[in-house]
């Protein structure tokens, strides 16, 4: 498979692997740290496809992938973490992943590929949401239980923010940035100006960020605080896992925590007379035409971020009756 890579700055290669699904494209980070030492952020899936793609990469920045030396995981997701036990056992790279998403990737790993434990159903009917109208298996992306997420379980070590990995010539720091995953980390390199983000800051979409039963209680609050912690940094150039490189992260940062904010105001305006479930709701904003049940639960629990970021701001209240869940504006 003949991959695509642009060096975007010396020694620092973007390289873009298929992905089977939306958005189709993921982009990692290959970096030459001098001296034959190499790191990587990110991997992509665990497809033949995706791997072949990214042997060719490495090829063609002069490297191979056994001659890896550092594999930095930004989060636990399938596109972007999802082939580092095969990388892993390819190079024995020394490995990172913030704590916290390490326990999601072990919950992951856990998970069958069937439907969600009675908990979660009661969690989702709880908020609205019409279980019994869809089949219980969709409920679960496709590549759950399967090849396609092979990831190192127990990385040699946790990126923890403020740290400083150093490899060769380079300084890779650490800034925590939880939100879209609880762990998510961003990669900064100070001297190049250089921000890796992930999915945290990406130019074009907003990454989903929803409550869920074993997350935390308000990421959209955590999802804002990180975008402006990310502020404090001096950035020229920015390296996001979903499309183009970019240059001004403080004006993309504010535009996002501004989609919010307008978000927030249409959801308030409809819990206004009449208080609603999240499901509700979502349907309003989102839309109700017919959509693969997956982004109906994603809508929900987005949706849910909202409510429970409202409610921390003292803007909305939770109602519980006959153990549905409602809620008002205040
Ligand atoms: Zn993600």
């Amino acid at each position: 498979m003949p991959a695509k890579i642009a060096e975007v700055q010396r020694g620092i290669y973007e390289l873009f692997l298929p992905l089977p699904m939306r958005p189709t494209i993921v982009n990692v980070y290959l970096i030459d740290c001098g001296g034959g030492q190499w790191v990587l952020i990110d991997t992509g899936m665990n497809t033949p496809d995706s791997v072949a793609t990214l042997e060719d990469a490495f090829a063609q920045a002069g490297t191979r992938i056994e001659d890896l030396t550092v594999l930095l995981g930004t989060h636990h997701h399938v596109d972007h973490f999802g082939a580092s036990g095969t990388l892993k056992r390819r190079s024995r790279a020394r490995t990172y992943l913030h704590q916290l998403e390490v326990e999601r990737v072990n919950r992951m790993l856990t998970l069958a590929a069937s439907a969600p434990s009675p908990d979660a159903q009661a969690f989702f009917k709880s908020h609205g949401f019409p279980i019994d109208r869809y089949p219980l298996e969709g409920m679960r992306p496709a590549w759950i239980g399967t090849e396609q997420y092979n990831p190192v379980p127990q990385p040699d070590a946790f990126l923890r923010d403020g740290d400083v990995i150093a490899v060769g010539e380079r300084r890779f720091e650490v800034i925590w940035t939880p939100g879209h995953a609880p762990g998510h980390s961003v990669i900064y390199l100070r001297k190049e100006k250089v921000m890796i983000v992930g999915d945290h800051l990406l130019p074009r979409i907003t990454p989903h960020v929803g409550v869920y039963p074993t997350g935390p209680a308000n990421p959209l609050s955590d999802f804002l605080d990180s975008q402006r912690k990310v502020q404090n940094f001096e950035v020229e150039m920015v390296l996001p896992a979903h499309g183009a490189v970019y240059q001004d992260h403080r004006h993309r940062a504010n535009q996002i925590i501004e989609h919010h904010r307008y978000r927030e105001a249409e959801m308030l305006d409809l819990i206004k007379h009449t208080p609603r479930t999240a499901f509700e709701v979502a349907q309003e904003v989102f839309g109700e035409e017919e959509r693969p049940i997956f982004h109906v639960m994603a809508a929900t629990f987005e949706t849910l971020a909202h409510l429970e970021y409202s409610r921390g701001e003292g803007r909305a209240r939770r109602l519980e009756h006959n153990g549905r869940i409602r809620w008002q504006a205040q």
